[in-house]
């Protein structure tokens, strides 16, 4: 377990999920526990869980911002992806913020099938074309798209290799949209879209 008084930084591992439940503000990878948001970790002793408390205001969603989120669940017309933060990190949210990728937006061309292009669980960075009523998300662009994807057998990150993804575990090819800058650690990517 971390210091309390340490500041963590989004993808930062706060403990293992054997030690303790994921509470706000943080997410699941693998084996671990995962800061979602910049902030001070909080360890729950009583009830075994961890979170994170943002030091920033709750920030909501605009148009045109960069978010990272994970995609909590997928069906044929989009994927559902809970908001971890918004542009890189310097935005937090106070709160669990739901929002909508639908199948037109996911990929460029004709594309008929969502879990072709995405699966459950995986990180994507996307853009927000609206704000409200709902939150809705596009990855169309080179930049945008998965950061950080699973293989389905062994649930190891896989690596790019040529256009697809490659588990070096199990030597797993896979394929997904691709943010154009796949690989780089999460924390990395936040910490570096902040400079
Ligand atoms: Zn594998």
């Amino acid at each position: 377990m971390m210091d309390e008084r340490q500041l963590v930084m989004p993808g930062d591992i706060l403990s293992t999920t054997e030690e303790y439940l994921p509470g706000e503000g943080t997410y699941e990878s693998g084996d671990d526990i995962c800061a979602a948001l910049a902030g001070e970790p909080h360890f729950d002793e009583d009830n075994k869980v961890a979170s994170v408390v943002s030091r920033n205001k709750p920030a909501v969603p605009e148009i045109d911002d960069i978010v990272y989120g994970i995609i909590t669940n997928i069906n044929p017309k989009m994927a559902t992806v809970s908001i971890l933060t918004i542009n890189g990190g310097n935005r937090q949210l106070a709160v669990e913020q739901r929002a909508n990728l639908h199948v037109s937006e996911m990929a460029p061309g004709k594309n008929t099938k969502t879990k072709a292009m995405y699966k459950e669980m995986e990180i994507i960075r996307a853009k927000v074309t609206q704000a409200t009523p709902s939150i809705q998300l596009t990855t169309l662009d080179p930049e945008l798209g998965t950061i950080k994807a699973y293989c389905r057998r062994c649930r190891e990150i896989l690596q790019v290799k040529g256009q697809e993804l490659w588990c070096a575990e199990c030597d797993t090819k896979e394929s997904r949209k691709m943010a154009d800058n796949y690989g780089l650690a999460y924390a990395d990517d936040i910490r570096n879209s902040r400079k």
